[in-house]
Protein backbone atom coordinates (compact mmCIF):
# COMPACT_ATOMS: atom_id res chain seq x y z
CA UNK A 1 0.00 0.00 0.00
CA UNK A 2 2.73 1.86 0.66
CA UNK A 3 4.41 1.60 -2.34
CA UNK A 4 1.54 2.44 -4.46
CA UNK A 5 0.33 5.29 -2.46
CA UNK A 6 3.94 7.08 -2.67
CA UNK A 7 3.79 5.73 -6.69
CA UNK A 8 0.64 7.55 -7.10
CA UNK A 9 -1.07 4.66 -7.84
CA UNK A 10 -4.17 4.72 -4.98
CA UNK A 11 -4.79 7.89 -3.01
CA UNK A 12 -6.40 7.02 0.64
CA UNK A 13 -7.90 9.90 2.57
CA UNK A 14 -8.92 9.62 5.81
CA UNK A 15 -11.68 11.92 7.12
CA UNK A 16 -13.49 12.40 10.98
CA UNK A 17 -17.00 12.29 10.95
CA UNK A 18 -16.65 14.06 14.38
CA UNK A 19 -15.12 17.07 12.71
CA UNK A 20 -18.30 17.48 10.72
CA UNK A 21 -20.45 17.83 14.24
CA UNK A 22 -22.24 21.39 14.62
CA UNK A 23 -22.22 21.29 18.38
CA UNK A 24 -19.40 22.31 21.01
CA UNK A 25 -19.06 18.90 22.12
CA UNK A 26 -18.44 17.46 18.68
CA UNK A 27 -21.64 14.76 19.54
CA UNK A 28 -21.77 12.05 16.67
CA UNK A 29 -23.83 9.83 18.78
CA UNK A 30 -27.40 9.54 20.75
CA UNK A 31 -29.70 7.76 22.38
CA UNK A 32 -31.46 5.22 19.98
CA UNK A 33 -35.76 5.78 19.79
CA UNK A 34 -37.92 3.46 21.43
CA UNK A 35 -34.69 2.20 23.83
CA UNK A 36 -32.31 -0.56 23.98
CA UNK A 37 -28.65 -0.32 24.92
CA UNK A 38 -25.96 1.31 23.66
CA UNK A 39 -25.79 4.39 21.10
CA UNK A 40 -26.41 5.11 17.82
CA UNK A 41 -24.14 7.52 15.60
CA UNK A 42 -26.86 10.75 14.71
CA UNK A 43 -27.47 11.54 10.68
CA UNK A 44 -26.02 14.81 10.55
CA UNK A 45 -22.15 14.50 10.57
CA UNK A 46 -22.18 11.72 8.13
CA UNK A 47 -24.39 13.32 5.99
CA UNK A 48 -22.31 16.46 5.92
CA UNK A 49 -19.21 14.88 6.01
CA UNK A 50 -20.24 13.10 2.59
CA UNK A 51 -21.53 16.10 0.81
CA UNK A 52 -18.44 18.03 1.97
CA UNK A 53 -15.96 15.29 0.50
CA UNK A 54 -18.01 15.17 -2.56
CA UNK A 55 -17.26 18.49 -3.07
CA UNK A 56 -13.78 18.90 -1.92
CA UNK A 57 -12.74 15.96 -3.63
CA UNK A 58 -14.27 16.14 -6.57
CA UNK A 59 -16.09 13.07 -6.69
CA UNK A 60 -19.28 11.97 -9.37
CA UNK A 61 -22.28 11.56 -8.53
CA UNK A 62 -21.76 7.79 -9.92
CA UNK A 63 -19.16 7.53 -6.99
CA UNK A 64 -20.59 4.75 -4.64
CA UNK A 65 -21.05 5.36 -1.08
CA UNK A 66 -20.30 2.43 0.72
CA UNK A 67 -21.80 1.94 4.00
CA UNK A 68 -19.26 -0.62 6.62
CA UNK A 69 -22.24 -3.12 8.06
CA UNK A 70 -22.65 -6.55 9.01
CA UNK A 71 -25.93 -6.91 7.35
CA UNK A 72 -24.64 -5.90 3.96
CA UNK A 73 -23.71 -8.09 1.04
CA UNK A 74 -20.42 -10.32 2.24
CA UNK A 75 -16.90 -8.92 1.01
CA UNK A 76 -15.31 -11.72 -1.91
CA UNK A 77 -13.03 -11.50 -4.70
CA UNK A 78 -15.64 -10.94 -7.49
CA UNK A 79 -17.16 -7.38 -5.18
CA UNK A 80 -12.95 -6.38 -5.20
CA UNK A 81 -12.96 -6.71 -8.69
CA UNK A 82 -16.50 -4.94 -9.25
CA UNK A 83 -15.15 -1.96 -6.98
CA UNK A 84 -11.65 -1.76 -8.95
CA UNK A 85 -13.33 -0.40 -12.09
CA UNK A 86 -14.25 2.49 -10.18
CA UNK A 87 -11.73 5.64 -9.90
CA UNK A 88 -13.47 6.35 -7.03
CA UNK A 89 -14.87 4.72 -3.92
CA UNK A 90 -16.11 6.14 -0.35
CA UNK A 91 -16.54 4.27 2.00
CA UNK A 92 -18.34 4.88 5.35
CA UNK A 93 -17.86 3.50 8.61
CA UNK A 94 -19.81 3.02 11.76
CA UNK A 95 -19.11 2.71 15.70
CA UNK A 96 -20.98 1.82 18.75
CA UNK A 97 -24.56 -0.03 17.82
CA UNK A 98 -24.06 1.07 14.42
CA UNK A 99 -25.70 4.07 12.37
CA UNK A 100 -29.34 5.78 12.10
CA UNK A 101 -30.68 3.88 9.27
CA UNK A 102 -31.45 6.99 7.48
CA UNK A 103 -27.93 6.91 6.41
CA UNK A 104 -28.49 3.73 4.83
CA UNK A 105 -31.96 4.74 3.16
CA UNK A 106 -30.69 7.62 1.74
CA UNK A 107 -27.08 8.30 1.59
CA UNK A 108 -25.26 5.01 0.85
CA UNK A 109 -25.66 3.40 -2.20
CA UNK A 110 -23.82 0.00 -1.23
CA UNK A 111 -23.63 -2.27 1.84
CA UNK A 112 -20.70 -3.99 1.95
CA UNK A 113 -19.72 -6.79 5.33
CA UNK A 114 -16.40 -8.44 6.04
CA UNK A 115 -18.27 -11.73 7.17
CA UNK A 116 -21.33 -13.13 9.40
CA UNK A 117 -19.47 -11.73 13.25
CA UNK A 118 -19.90 -8.33 14.54
CA UNK A 119 -16.68 -5.88 15.29
CA UNK A 120 -16.72 -2.62 17.01
CA UNK A 121 -16.20 -0.17 14.13
CA UNK A 122 -16.22 0.06 10.38
CA UNK A 123 -12.40 0.66 10.07
CA UNK A 124 -10.67 -2.53 9.81
CA UNK A 125 -13.57 -3.61 7.14
CA UNK A 126 -13.04 -0.37 5.20
CA UNK A 127 -8.98 -1.69 5.45
CA UNK A 128 -9.90 -4.92 4.43
CA UNK A 129 -11.44 -3.59 1.30
CA UNK A 130 -8.40 -1.07 0.59
CA UNK A 131 -6.24 -3.54 0.45
CA UNK A 132 -8.07 -6.08 -1.55
CA UNK A 133 -9.39 -3.36 -3.81
CA UNK A 134 -5.96 -2.07 -4.41
CA UNK A 135 -4.36 -4.91 -4.79
CA UNK A 136 -6.27 -5.57 -8.37
CA UNK A 137 -5.09 -1.89 -9.49
CA UNK A 138 -2.36 -2.31 -11.69
CA UNK A 139 1.15 -1.13 -10.41
CA UNK A 140 0.20 -1.52 -6.46
CA UNK A 141 1.58 -5.27 -6.66
CA UNK A 142 5.05 -5.39 -7.99
CA UNK A 143 3.43 -8.26 -10.84
CA UNK A 144 0.75 -8.83 -12.27
CA UNK A 145 1.38 -12.72 -12.67
CA UNK A 146 1.57 -13.01 -8.95
CA UNK A 147 -2.14 -11.39 -8.27
CA UNK A 148 -3.33 -14.27 -10.96
CA UNK A 149 -1.80 -16.99 -9.52
CA UNK A 150 -3.38 -15.93 -5.82
CA UNK A 151 -6.64 -17.87 -5.05
CA UNK A 152 -9.63 -17.23 -6.22
CA UNK A 153 -8.85 -14.98 -9.60
CA UNK A 154 -9.65 -18.00 -11.31
CA UNK A 155 -12.27 -19.06 -9.26
CA UNK A 156 -9.80 -21.72 -7.73
CA UNK A 157 -7.91 -22.00 -4.42
CA UNK A 158 -4.12 -21.73 -5.41
CA UNK A 159 -1.64 -24.67 -5.59
CA UNK A 160 0.94 -25.32 -2.78
CA UNK A 161 3.70 -23.53 -2.38
CA UNK A 162 7.90 -23.78 -1.17
CA UNK A 163 10.85 -22.29 -0.86
CA UNK A 164 14.26 -23.10 0.32
CA UNK A 165 15.26 -25.58 1.89
CA UNK A 166 14.81 -28.57 0.09
CA UNK A 167 14.60 -30.54 3.57
CA UNK A 168 13.90 -29.18 6.62
CA UNK A 169 13.29 -31.41 9.39
CA UNK A 170 12.89 -34.74 6.63
CA UNK A 171 10.21 -32.51 5.39
CA UNK A 172 10.66 -33.06 1.37
CA UNK A 173 9.55 -30.19 -0.95
CA UNK A 174 8.16 -32.17 -3.68
CA UNK A 175 10.37 -33.62 -6.14
CA UNK A 176 8.45 -32.05 -9.11
CA UNK A 177 9.18 -28.97 -8.39
CA UNK A 178 12.71 -29.28 -8.30
CA UNK A 179 12.70 -30.85 -11.62
CA UNK A 180 13.34 -27.54 -13.73
CA UNK A 181 10.03 -28.96 -16.46
CA UNK A 182 7.62 -25.87 -16.56
CA UNK A 183 5.18 -28.04 -18.64
CA UNK A 184 4.82 -30.58 -15.83
CA UNK A 185 5.16 -28.00 -12.61
CA UNK A 186 2.20 -26.30 -14.50
CA UNK A 187 0.31 -29.60 -14.74
CA UNK A 188 1.04 -30.73 -11.49
CA UNK A 189 0.01 -27.21 -10.12
CA UNK A 190 -3.17 -26.88 -11.69
CA UNK A 191 -4.28 -30.71 -10.39
CA UNK A 192 -3.04 -29.40 -6.92
CA UNK A 193 -5.25 -26.04 -7.76
CA UNK A 194 -8.64 -28.22 -8.50
CA UNK A 195 -7.71 -30.92 -5.63
CA UNK A 196 -7.63 -28.29 -2.77
CA UNK A 197 -10.62 -26.27 -4.07
CA UNK A 198 -12.58 -29.82 -4.53
CA UNK A 199 -11.61 -30.55 -0.58
CA UNK A 200 -11.56 -27.02 0.41
CA UNK A 201 -13.96 -24.74 -1.12
CA UNK A 202 -16.42 -27.44 -3.30
CA UNK A 203 -19.01 -24.40 -3.23
CA UNK A 204 -16.60 -22.35 -5.79
CA UNK A 205 -16.79 -25.30 -8.22
CA UNK A 206 -19.92 -24.27 -9.47
N1 LIG B 1 -25.77 -3.27 15.76
C1 LIG B 1 -25.26 -3.52 14.44
C2 LIG B 1 -23.74 -3.72 14.45
C3 LIG B 1 -22.97 -2.48 14.83
S1 LIG B 1 -21.25 -2.76 14.90
C4 LIG B 1 -25.93 -4.77 13.86
O1 LIG B 1 -26.26 -5.65 14.65
O2 LIG B 1 -26.09 -4.88 12.64
C5 LIG B 1 -20.63 -1.14 14.73
C6 LIG B 1 -20.09 -0.77 13.35
O3 LIG B 1 -19.02 -1.63 13.01
C7 LIG B 1 -21.08 -0.89 12.21
O4 LIG B 1 -21.83 0.30 12.05
C8 LIG B 1 -20.21 -1.18 11.01
O5 LIG B 1 -19.74 0.02 10.40
C9 LIG B 1 -19.01 -1.89 11.62
N2 LIG B 1 -19.04 -3.35 11.44
C10 LIG B 1 -19.16 -4.28 12.42
N3 LIG B 1 -19.13 -5.53 11.93
C11 LIG B 1 -18.96 -5.40 10.59
C12 LIG B 1 -18.86 -6.35 9.53
N4 LIG B 1 -18.91 -7.66 9.73
N5 LIG B 1 -18.69 -5.87 8.27
C13 LIG B 1 -18.64 -4.53 8.04
N6 LIG B 1 -18.75 -3.59 9.01
C14 LIG B 1 -18.91 -4.02 10.27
Amino acid sequence: MARAIKENVIEIFVHNIRNYANDPHRTVDDYPFGGGPGMLMKPEPIFEAVENISTTHTLDSKTPKILMTPQGRTFNHDIAKELSQNEELMLICGRYEGIDDRVRQHLATDEISVGDYVLSGGELPAMTIIDAVSRLIPGTVGSKESIENDSFYEGKLQYPQFTRPVTYRGMQVPEILLSGNHKEIRIWREKQSDQRTLLKRPDLID
